[in-house]
């Protein structure tokens, strides 16, 4: 059975008007603006977008920019921002809207939802941001409020349908954009996944979780098998005149497709013997650990070792680059970490 409580969102909007985060994605509702913060913000922290939407918004000030981009391009801008299969999709929205669209985005859910790298959430944040359309997205934040605010204590994910259907009942049609945002900002920080900060709270009147103190326990999560452990090593092989370091390309599909990399073995359950790990080393020479690194992915966790040496000659498929061109190529963070431990600057 669904809970039957109202919620005065005007209160919401009240306390959003006064205390809404200020965010450059914020300042115009230009649909490519509202679509490209969306998909940056998939996945990653609002203090990390911070640090790439400015840059990409300067480098690509419409959806016609971006378009003719090259794909290397957009994943040496998004290097660092992790999942680079929504760049590459990202970059492939672009071009559809640019080239087959006329440069404009869908207004409906429906249509949004067809373009590439538009999911369920994003179609419903785009449209109810920068179209008005009367719909709620549903991303942790929304979610938690929303299973506070109802008091639900069916467990994550089988509650999802029932929390997409409440929260569609706390649409405000005047200013569906705003709701959105303001059950994000109040997520972020007021109903925090712990402690949340129900006496500040704007809704805690009709908030069923604070009435019965559970805010805390919820939304209830079915427990997760801890992740798995991969192991892998990577060679940094250093050419001895200019400090050149050997990359190359990462096949286009699968993890960090399509970025570029260190050379070394693949990703596997055991840890790698000395022996093993050297038949897939470039040819060079005094290979030697310079440090272990630990690294999350979303479904298994990487310990990579990574080992320096010198080299004179690159290997098939690999190219030197210099140091200071690092900073500028697509190299995914965890690359980047193992640059760090022979002090280059990337
Ligand atoms: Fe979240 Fe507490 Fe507000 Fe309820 S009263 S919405 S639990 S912060």
């Amino acid at each position: 059975m669904r809970p039957r409580h109202t919620h005065d969102m005007q209160a919401l909007l009240i306390w959003y008007d006064a205390h809404q985060r200020r965010l450059p994605w914020r300042v115009s509702l230009d649909a490519y603006r509202v679509w490209l913060s969306e998909v940056m913000l998939q996945q990653t922290t609002v203090p990390t977008v911070l640090g790439y939407y400015p840059r990409f918004l300067e480098r690509w000030p419409n959806v016609e920019a971006l378009a003719r981009a090259s794909q290397d391009e957009v994943l040496a801008q998004w290097a660092g921002l992790g999942y680079y299969s929504r760049a590459r999709k990202l970059h492939a929205c672009a071009k559809l809207v640019a080239f087959e669209r006329q440069g404009r985005f869908p207004e409906t859910v429906e249509a949004l939802q067809k373009l590439p790298g538009i999911g369920p959430y994003t179609a419903k944040a785009v449209a109810a941001i920068a179209f008005k359309v009367n719909t709620v997205p549903m991303d942790g934040n929304i979610e938690r409020v929303t299973a506070r605010l109802f008091a639900i204590t069916t467990p994550l994910p089988a509650a999802k349908p029932m929390l997409q259907e409440l929260a569609q009942r706390l649409a405000v049609p005047k200013r569906p954009g705003d709701l959105a945002q303001a059950l994000m900002d109040l997520g972020s920080g007021i109903c925090t996944p712990t402690k949340p900060a129900c006496p500040a709270c704007p809704l805690k009147k009709d908030c069923q979780a604070f009435k019965k103190g559970i805010a805390e326990n919820l939304p209830a999560r079915v427990k997760r098998a801890a992740k798995p452990v991969r192991h892998g090593v990577a060679f940094i092989a250093e050419r001895k005149k200019d400090g050149a370091v050997l990359l190359r390309k990462r096949p286009e599909a699968g993890l960090l497709g399509g970025m570029l990399e260190l050379p070394g073995t693949p990703w596997q359950s055991e840890p790698w013997t000395d022996e093993a790990a050297l038949a897939f080393a470039p040819s060079g020479t005094g290979w030697r650990q310079a440090g272990l690194l630990r690294h999350v992915f979303t479904h298994f966790t990487l310990m990579l070792e990574v080992r320096t040496g010198s080299a004179t000659r690159t290997s098939q498929g690999a190219f030197w680059a210099k140091p200071e061109n690092l900073s500028q190529l697509a190299l995914p963070t965890l690359f980047k970490k193992a640059l760090k431990f022979m002090a280059l600057d990337v």
